[in-house]
């Protein structure tokens, strides 16, 4: 512990995230092109010792906050997390050795309280992540006058960057072209109109301090200026605070693509490039898929973008990780800077893959002072023999429902293999709550190729096996993304989402062994949980003449054409593993019998969420099918069936339903049981008078009490069965005396 006190008192001054000049660096030599000059936190010093970090906090949360950690334990540093209430519970604050709590839920913003326990646990770095507090120059400020290695660039290279108008200044000044457009500090509604007319419609408009689309508006004539600005002004200042209202107006680009370049420059004048990414796959201005290397794009260009990524980073004297984001005029082929995220990004780990790197190790060892591990050679032959990786966002979100954010507990929560080439990085595991308090992101699955439709094949594969219970995901619209033949044939841009949607959304079939399966799921929970009287299975065994049982569902899936259809399903045992299923939905005249089919089921109940699960393998005539089905813990009648690569929700329809889907005819003077049952209690006694809808008797089916009531008035004559028997359906329950008034 001393030694660890020691070395952050002993920091040297050049980790205190002061740029240095290197000497001898033709790159730097660029820097100078910065219109304003960097004394004010330069102290000089050209020390460039290596100084190891050995203790980190970690001011994040979620799969950052474990992303960051899972390296720092690698390297031997010591690690401690911080955690609000309500994520008190969550992995990140499990998952190191050490976690402070923070208390309110926005406590991941207090800056000065957080530097002020780094210090008190003589902790020597701070590592910022994504979000929060990592584009903060005030906070990287704090951190460095405080004797913390901030793990991130300098201060200075935030302020200069953290502004969208100053920062195209200094890119115009360093020769790295700009949006055309209007960056300047007049900002009455007259003076703004007056550029974006300069400018030509369509116009953007952009908050100075804009991040993660927000404060964004697309002006496209003169007369909805006004309204457009108001509201992105509103945005902005809510999302940014003061300040956040200064707008931009650039050119709208109509078909953009967006590319950015992975920087990354150490304090010895070196910069690399680490390839670049298509982020054009968006939704509201945020990216949902991103790729390396972009598609469809040529060689000189792709160069010329590393080149002005690079310039771009070495005039604001940048060390660490960054982004250096463009955007592509697919009508003009040209380029221009939109803005430097001055951070590690949430899809860095598809340049970790193109590259066979880890850049939170990179910014640990640049951080401790050391030398970028490897030159701008050496990557690019990497990426030459890597091939191809693509990251797609798993969102807690309703892609059908205008991607509106979803929230709560994550039921069931199966992932697919990973490996070398198929990674997760997710704060989440089954149990878990998403919250809506954070960004609604549940993980990141990235995937590596030869090559890019490889990639796309293998993340397709990936998520057929994400299986997601508890609330909205976005998995089932990633993987018709997948599918598309124009996001195959790389024919990407900002607008790919709305340019394609009678492709990508919409309801699908469901096809009628999803039913089956369904059905034979319930019927082996039942089997296998609820072993009946006299040893026999409920409803079946060798005494039962009829062992036949009947399902009724529900289809409640936006993605399914038969949503709001009841399917009926009766399952025949033919013998142990051996059924007969036939399948019939609704308004067709005749079902679907499938014969002779073997299935297999086991059930499980989830520890962590005490969901009910059942893994069936079933021999259908032409292939063998594995399913998932999965019961609500809250909600036993609510089901999702996972089967090959498809969700879909169904509810296993109430008694009421029950009896209407099954057509159960009202025997006169008798009630019979309307499905295969074991006999709870009889509400009533023999001799007793009753009126219509009197409860007569209780039954259990499927773990499931239903009260048959009575169809009629009348007088109870034979109550044919006592507590504990085992009916099949269709035996007699009660008989009434027969009166003429009985209908
Ligand atoms: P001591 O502090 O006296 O060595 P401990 O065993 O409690 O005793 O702590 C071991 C080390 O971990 C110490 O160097 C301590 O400063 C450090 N430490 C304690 N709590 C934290 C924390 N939350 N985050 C980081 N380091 C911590
Ligand atoms: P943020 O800080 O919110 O990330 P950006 O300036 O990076 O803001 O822009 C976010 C997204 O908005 C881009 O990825 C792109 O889709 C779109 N966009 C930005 N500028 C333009 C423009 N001039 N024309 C068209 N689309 C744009
Ligand atoms: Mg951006």
């Amino acid at each position: 512990m001393r030694s660890i006190k020691r070395a952050s008192r002993r920091l040297p001054a050049s980790l205190r995230g002061a740029p240095t000049s290197a000497p001898g660096s033709g790159a730097r030599f660029l820097s100078t092109t910065a219109p304003t000059p960097s004394t004010a936190t330069t102290n000089g010093s050209t020390n460039t010792s290596v100084t190891p970090i050995s203790s980190v906090l970690i001011a994040n949360r979620g799969e950052i906050a474990l992303r960051v950690a899972r390296t720092a334990a690698s390297m031997g540093i010591r690690t401690t997390t911080l955690y609000t209430d309500i994520d008190a519970a969550s992995q990140h604050a499990k998952c190191t050795p050490y976690a402070i709590s923070l208390g309110a839920p926005s406590a991941y913003l207090d800056g000065p309280r957080i530097v002020e326990l780094a210090k008190k646990h003589g902790i020597q770095a701070l590592h910022p992540g994504y979000g929060f507090l990592s584009e903060n120059p005030a906070f990287a400020k704090a951190c460095e006058e405080a004797g913390i290695v901030f793990v991130g660039p300098p201060a200075k290279a935030m302020t200069d960057m953290g502004d969208k108008a100053r920062s195209k200044e200094i890119m115009n000044a360093s020769g790295v072209p700009c949006v055309p457009g209007y960056h300047g500090s007049e900002q009455s509604v007259e003076q703004l109109k007056a550029r974006a007319a300069e400018i030509k419609y369509p116009v953007l408009l952009k908050s100075v301090k804009g991040g993660g689309g927000k404060g964004m508006r697309i002006v496209r004539t003169a007369d909805e200026f006004e309204a457009q600005l108001k509201s992105a002004r509103a945005e902005a200042r809510a999302s940014f605070g003061e300040g956040g209202e200064v707008m931009l107006v650039e050119k709208y680009i109509v078909r953009p693509r967006h590319v950015e370049v992975q920087v990354f420059a150490d304090r010895h004048g070196n910069c690399v490039a680490l390839g670049e990414r298509d982020c054009s796959i968006q939704r509201r201005h945020q990216k949902i898929l991103e790729e390396s290397p972009a598609p469809l794009l040529d060689d000189v260009t792709r160069k010329d973008l590393w080149d002005k990524a690079r310039k771009a980073a070495l005039a604001v004297d940048y060390v660490g990780a960054g982004t250096v984001e463009f955007i592509l005029d697919k009508d003009t082929n040209e380029f221009y800077f939109m803005e430097m995220n001055t951070r590690l990004q949430v899809e860095h780990p598809v340049s970790e893959m193109v590259t066979g790197t880890d850049l939170v190790e990179w910014q640990f060892r640049v951080a401790a002072g050391e030398k970028l591990p490897l030159t701008q050679d050496e990557i690019e032959a990497r990426i030459l023999e890597r091939g191809a990786a693509i990251e797609a966002r798993i969102y807690a979100e309703n892609p059908e429902k205008g991607f509106f954010p979803d929230s709560g507990t994550l039921v069931h929560l199966s992932k697919p293999q990973t490996n070398e080439d198929v990674r997760i990085d997710a704060g989440f595991v089954e149990g878990d709550t998403v919250s809506e308090a954070y960004d609604g992101m549940i993980a990141k699955l990235i995937v590596r190729g030869k090559d890019r439709e490889t990639a796309i094949r293998k993340l397709e594969l990936a998520l057929r096996e994400y299986e997601v219970v508890g609330l909205s995901t976005n998995i089932e619209f990633l993987k018709r993304l997948c599918n598309s033949q124009a996001f195959i044939e790389g024919d990407v841009e900002t607008g790919f989402i709305d340019n394609w949607k009678q492709e990508l959304f919409g309801a699908k079939p469901t096809s009628n062994d999803v039913f089956a399966q369904a059905a034979l799921g319930l019927l082996g929970t039942q089997t296998q949980n609820a072993p009946a009287a006299h040893g026999q299975t409920l409803g079946f065994g060798e005494a039962a003449t009829q062992n036949s049982r009947k399902f009724a569902f529900r289809v409640q899936d936006d993605a399914s054409t038969e949503e709001g259809k009841i399917v009926e399903v009766e399952v025949t045992q033919l013998n142990n593993k051996l059924f007969n299923v036939s399948v019939r939905k609704e308004g067709d005249d005749k079902p679907q019998v499938f014969e002779n089919i073997v299935s297999e089921s086991t059930s499980t109940t989830a520890p962590t969420s005490s969901a009910k699960k059942t893994k069936l393998t079933t021999y259908f005539p032409l292939a063998r099918v594995n399913t998932t089905l999965v019961q609500d813990p809250a909600d036993n009648e609510k089901l999702t069936v996972f089967q090959l690569g498809h969700k879909t929700q169904l509810r296993l329809v109430s008694p009421g339903w029950f009896d209407k889907a099954l057509g159960l005819k009202e025997v006169a003077a008798s009630v019979v049981a309307p499905m295969p049952c074991k006999i709870l209690r009889n509400e009533v006694e023999e001799g007793q008078s009753v009126e219509k809808g009197a409860p007569l008797v209780v039954i259990e089916s499927m773990k499931m009490e239903t009260v048959i009531r009575s169809p009629q008035s009348g007088v109870i004559k034979k109550l044919a069965h006592k507590e504990g028997d085992i009916c099949k359906a269709g035996t007699v329950l009660v008989l009434f005396e027969e009166t003429d008034e009985s209908s």
